[in-house]
């Protein structure tokens, strides 16, 4: 580690249990950032921000003017922008030590796989069930884990998926509890900060992945309900029956 980059992430390396090592870990680390809006602006700029070392960013979208009430990686200037672009832009403004790679593009089939493959953690920021189990599918097939968070209206949801981890639960086995819900927030509505909350939380659950450190949501089900300010826990257990993640062996 450079001089600059000790004084950069002075006050995470000065933490006794993330330390040098920790901080060496994020700059090593390659994270795949799927969706670039409401959730992915702060995932992508608190990565950013605590130095891992290169983020790809995946998303198909331009940025509306409808965006901006939450999306804030995005800004005035960036409506019909590409907002891959449009946060690249504003991460090299943030951290130009980093490396950033930029995908405009929906991705599926062996393109998402071979992305998935790559990462060392995969970050679910979408709002479609479709993307979601696709990539779901590609963590559990390539053993890499998965940081997945939602958020509609005063509610958010944040789980950990480790396919690394014996026993561990999948994102279909929780998707089979909620099945009957597929909602955005174009449809629903959010209120802001909300994204905010679950989207921090998920670069923290991302960061604690790589460094190494703490207690990761895994087996979890972390929901967060704005309008109480509370949060509650509930154990994901396994599903017997998982086609993705093969619960009967
Ligand atoms: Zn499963």
């Amino acid at each position: 580690m450079q001089d600059e980059q000790l004084l950069r992430y002075s006050r995470q390396i000065m933490l006794p249990e993330f330390d040098y090592h920790g901080q060496q870990a994020l700059l090593d680390a390659r994270v795949l950032i799927v969706g670039v809006g409401g959730l992915g602006s702060p995932v992508a700029l608190y990565l950013a921000a605590a130095g891992v070392g290169h983020l790809v960013l995946v998303d198909d979208d331009v940025v509306d003017f409808s965006n901006l009430q939450r999306q804030v990686a995005h800004d005035e200037g960036s409506i019909d922008v590409p907002k891959v672009q449009s946060a690249a832009k504003r991460i090299s403004q943030l951290n130009s030590d980093i490396k950033v790679s930029c995908l405009a593009e929906r991705l599926a089939g062996d393109a998402m796989l071979e992305q998935v493959a790559l990462a060392d953690v995969v970050v679910d920021c979408t709002d479609n069930q479709i993307t979601r189990s696709s990539l779901n599918k590609a963590c559990w097939q390539s053993k890499t884990p998965l940081v997945s968070g939602a958020a509609i209206r005063f509610e958010g949801q944040l789980s950990v998926f480790d396919p690394r981890q014996d026993n561990t639960p999948c994102y279909a086995c929780l998707h089979h509890h909620t099945a009957d819900r597929d909602v955005t927030c174009a449809a629903n509505g959010v209120i802001s900060p909300i994204v905010g909350v679950i989207g921090t939380m998920q670069a923290l659950e991302t960061i604690k992945l790589l460094a190494g450190v703490g207690e990761v949501a895994v087996g979890k089900l972390l929901m967060f309900d704005g309008l109480a300010g509370q949060w509650r826990s509930f154990g994901l257990p396994k599903l017997p029956q998982c086609q993705v993640c093969g619960g009967m062996e």
